[in-house]
């Protein structure tokens, strides 16, 4: 099942800016490192995931 990348906002600074490697995978383990372009801030997996289901949350219920 295909994963669709969403940029998630970053919990520093809200920019939903993300730096994600190749062949990124959210659930992956290890979390690949996912960073905010504009602060640079590394992300959790669990902050991105839960940005990311805030995010299909909002593309399923306008
Ligand atoms: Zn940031």
């Amino acid at each position: 099942m295909p994963i669709s990348i969403v940029p998630v906002p970053c919990p520093n600074c809200g920019e939903a800016q993300n730096v994600t490697p190749g062949n990124f995978d959210p659930e992956a383990e290890p979390f690949g490192s996912v960073t905010c372009m504009a602060c640079g801030r590394k992300f959790d997996q669990d902050e991105y995931l839960a940005g990311l289901k805030m995010r299909h949350a909002k593309q399923e219920n306008p």
